[in-house]
């Protein structure tokens, strides 16, 4: 029954974690996840209320398949663009697949760099594609520039970026970005650069490649609004790429939430954007220090620059690892979620409370001691 196109397509690993996770619960025990990928925050009041006037003033119906024109415009300010040049989308999933299904032709090249975001290889698999993973472990997970070059060849028709980085915390520097983007137009092949953690910085301020004519950037407000569930995403991209992306949108997200658009365009027209983004990463920044303190002293990883992930190397095998620690209270994601060559890592999600965070490091470093004892 199941097509062609979903041969290679697996929830499983995922579903395995979950139901590990739950029967560990059932059984009583009591487990810090560490697995979450979304903000623990509730979604600001200053979003909730807009939406709430905005529902009960008729913000209920299809927009215009683009979005509303408030919320483009906002956006298209802060990017330097015209507001032709945005869309708004069901979240940036539905971006990601909008612009996997536009551009990548079948039997092409996909380059993807290990370790990514699991959803790449998902979306190269349905468009049938040959995924070519470009290992990242050498160089602190980010492309290195020559290597890059090598990988490049004519039948490569799309190359993913995400930067700052699910699950490594990696943030690009701007020169290699900028090198990678132009060799890629060299060879006529678009980038999604999937920019959703923009926000989400500590260190040096992530780079936009909205700027390059082969680039499409992917992001949206579910990580910087902690609104996971409200579904609003968008695409900055030259005019001609972004009507080749709305050949798919009008019939797979349509529109994002009417009232969800009209809310976000209102915190971003009165300033309340930047005060709510700049509270959220005060508290994760106090999260990172922690976390990176301690369980740097215990496994390699680098220092997280930016989203709220720490992958780590554990020396071991990364499913038994994570079956393993649950044993002593903790879930985690392991590393082959996030393509090859990440079997002895793990991913923690740090989007948790400094309590739980303190009770998941005492009993990894439990769980560490045993081992070394
Ligand atoms: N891109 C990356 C790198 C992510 O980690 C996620 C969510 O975890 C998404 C995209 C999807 O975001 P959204 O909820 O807006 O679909």
């Amino acid at each position: 029954m199941e097509a062609q196109r979903l041969r290679d397509v697996s929830t499983s690993l995922i579903r395995k974690m979950f139901e590990i996770v739950e029967r560990a619960r059932k059984e009583g025990k009591d487990i810090v996840s560490l697995t979450i990928g979304e903000p623990d925050f509730a979604t600001p009041n200053e979003v909730v209320e807009r939406a709430i006037k905005a529902i009960n003033s008729g913000y209920t119906h299809y927009t215009s398949n683009l979005g509303i024109e408030e919320l483009r415009t906002v956006i298209a300010e802060r990017y330097g663009v015209s507001k032709d040049n945005v869309m708004i989308t069901a979240g940036g999933s539905e971006a990601l697949l909008n612009a996997s299904l536009a551009f990548i032709e079948e039997s092409s090249k996909v380059v993807i760099p290990s370790p990514s975001f699991l959803s790449y290889f998902t979306y190269a698999k349905i468009c049938k594609a040959k995924i070519t993973e470009m290992k990242t472990h050498d160089s602190a997970f980010v492309p290195d520039v020559d290597l890059f070059s090598e990988w490049m060849s004519r039948d490569v028709s799309v190359v993913f970026l995400n930067y700052p980085n699910n699950p490594t915390g990696a943030v690009i520097d701007e020169r290699s970005a900028r090198a990678i983007a132009e060799i890629a137009m060299d060879y006529n092949t678009v980038i999604i650069s999937d920019e959703i953690y923009d926000k989400i910085y500590y260190d040096r301020k992530p780079t936009t490649l909205a700027d390059y004519e082969n680039v499409v950037v992917v992001n949206g407000f579910s990580k910087s609004l902690a609104m996971t569930g409200w579904r609003i995403g968008y695409v900055v991209a030259r005019e001609d790429l972004l009507n080749s992306m709305l050949k798919i949108h009008q019939v797979n997200g349509v529109c994002a939430p009417a009232f969800a658009q009209k809310a976000v365009a209102e915190v971003m027209l009165n300033g309340e954007f930047e005060k709510i983004v700049s509270r959220m990463v005060l508290e994760f920044r106090k999260r990172r220090d922690y976390i990176y303190g301690e369980l740097s002293k215990l496994y390699s990883t680098i220092k997280p620059e930016g989203a709220f992930y720490m992958f780590l190397n554990v020396q071991e095998n990364c499913l038994e690892f994570a079956e393993k620690l649950i044993d002593y209270g903790v879930a985690v994601t392991p590393g082959i979620a996030f393509g090859s060559g990440n079997e002895r890592f793990i991913r923690i999600s740090y989007a948790n409370s400094m309590e739980n965070l303190k009770k998941a490091v005492e009993r990894i470093k439990n769980f560490y001691d045993s081992k070394t004892t």
